[in-house]
C-alpha cells in the first residue's frame, strides 16, 4: 500500500512522564520506546494510566513534567497534526453525514493530499481492509465491525507515521477482534508504521506485541519482548497480571512469607509429590484452567482442551520447579494491581 510507504514511523520515546489529576496521580516517571516497523502494547489493568499515556504521546494532553521525543527531537510543543500521529479508540471517528468513501477522501486531504491522489488512496486503503463494498453507505448504516473497519480505515488514509490505538476493538467479537489483531500487526510490519496499541487483555498483549510495557498503578514496570515477560516476570505484579499463580507458603514456596509465582502450564496434573481438591474448573475454547486447593493454597493448572474434570476430585500434581520464580524481597503475598 501506497499509503505509509513512503515514510518510516519515528522511533517514538516517553521519557520521565509525570500526569497528575486532582486526587490522581495516573503517571509516575513513564519512560517507553517504540520502534519503527514494530507494534508496542502498553498493557495493563484499567485504571493503570494506560489511556492517559496515549493521549500525551498524541499530542492531545500535556505530560506535567517529562518529553515526548520522535526520533531523538522532541515533540513537547507540536500539536498532534504536526506529530502526524492518529489516535483510534472505541468511539467510532466517522462523520455521520458523509459516506464511508467521503470521510476516507476528507481523512486524506486533511493531511495534503491533493483531491485526485486523495480518491486514490480511499480506494487502496478501502481494498486493504476489505471494505469496498461499504465505500457508498453512511456510517449509520453500518454493524460495529464495519464501522470500527471502516474508522481504521479513515485512520489510515491520513497517512499516519504513528498509530495509537486505545482499545479500539475491545467491544468487537472475538473473531472479528482476532482478524483486526492481524491486519494491525500486518501493517506495522509490512509499512513500517510505529504502532503503539494500549490492552487490558493480557491474550491480545501477548499476541500482537513485538514489545511489551506493563503498565500498573501508574508506572512502568517493564518493557521487554511478551516471551521472556511472560516465563521470566521482572515483578511480582507481571506475575500476577499475566495470571501467574502466587504462592507463600511451603510446600510450594521455600519458607512462609517468600512468595512464589509459576505459570498455570508449569502444573502437570495427574502424579506427583503435591495433592489437592478440585475446586473449579474452567473450560476455554483450546483448554481447560483447573483450580486446586491446596491446603488453603489455589493453585490454577492448564490442560490442553476442554475438559470435564470433576470439582471435589482430589488430584495429584507437580510444579516444574525450573519455572518457578522467587521474591525474597517481596514482604507481603497480597499483590494488588489496582490503587
Ligand atoms: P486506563 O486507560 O489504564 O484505564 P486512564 O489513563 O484512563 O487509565 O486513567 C488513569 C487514572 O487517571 C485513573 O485513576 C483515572 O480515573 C484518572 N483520570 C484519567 N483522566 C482523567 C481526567 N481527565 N480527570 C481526572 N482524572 C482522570
Ligand atoms: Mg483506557
Amino acid at each position: 500500500m501506497k499509503v505509509v510507504k513512503d515514510s518510516r514511523g519515528p522511533l517514538v520515546e516517553a521519557r520521565g512522564i509525570w500526569k497528575r489529576y486532582e486526587g490522581v496521580v495516573a503517571l509516575r516517571d513513564v519512560s517507553l520506546r517504540a520502534a519503527p516497523g514494530e507494534v508496542t502494547v502498553i498493557a495493563g489493568p484499567s485504571g493503570s494510566g494506560k489511556s492517559t499515556l496515549l493521549r500525551i504521546l498524541a499530542g492531545l494532553e500535556d505530560p506535567d513534567s517529562g518529553d515526548v521525543l520522535f526520533n531523538g527531537v522532541s515533540v513537547a510543543r507540536d500539536p498532534p497534526w504536526a506529530r502526524n500521529t492518529v489516535m483510534l479508540s472505541q468511539r467510532p471517528i466517522l462523520l455521520p453525514h458523509l459516506t464511508v468513501r467521503e470521510n476516507l477522501v476528507l481523512a486524506a486531504e486533511a493531511r495534503g493530499a491533493p483531491r485526485g491522489e486523495a480518491r486514490e488512496l480511499a480506494e487502496e486503503v478501502a481494498r486493504r481492509l476489505g471494505i469496498t463494498g461499504l465505500l457508498d453507505r453512511k456510517p449509520g448504516t453500518l454493524s460495529g465491525g464495519q464501522l470500527q473497519r471502516a474508522s481504521l480505515a479513515t485512520v489510515l488514509a491520513a497517512r499516519p507515521r504513528v498509530l495509537l490505538l486505545d482499545e479500539p476493538f475491545a467491544h468487537l467479537d472475538l473473531p472479528l477482534r482476532e482478524s483486526f489483531r492481524r491486519l494491525v500487526r500486518g501493517l506495522a510490519h509490512s509499512e513500517s508504521i510505529t504502532v503503539i496499541q494500549v490492552t487490558h487483555d493480557q491474550d491480545e498483549a501477548l499476541e500482537v506485541a513485538d514489545s511489551l510495557a506493563i503498565l500498573v498503578n501508574g508506572r512502568v514496570l517493564e518493557e521487554r519482548d511478551p516471551q521472556s515477560t511472560y516465563y521470566d516476570p521482572g515483578s511480582i505484579e507481571t506475575a500476577v497480571f499475566l495470571g501467574h499463580n502466587v504462592a507463600c507458603s511451603p510446600p510450594l514456596s521455600p519458607r512462609k512469607g517468600v512468595p512464589v509465582t509459576f505459570p498455570p502450564e508449569a502444573v502437570s496434573l495427574g502424579e506427583g509429590p503435591l495433592d489437592g481438591v478440585v475446586t473449579y474448573v474452567a473450560a476455554r475454547k483450546h483448554h481447560t484452567l483447573v483450580y486446586i486447593d491446596l491446603d488453603g493454597v489455589e493453585v490454577k493448572a492448564v490442560l490442553a482442551g476442554v475438559r470435564g474434570v470433576r470439582v471435589g476430585a482430589r488430584v495429584k500434581f507437580a510444579v516444574d520447579r525450573g519455572m518457578v520464580k522467587e521474591w525474597p524481597g517481596v514482604s507481603e503475598c497480597g499483590v494488588s494491581l489496582y490503587e
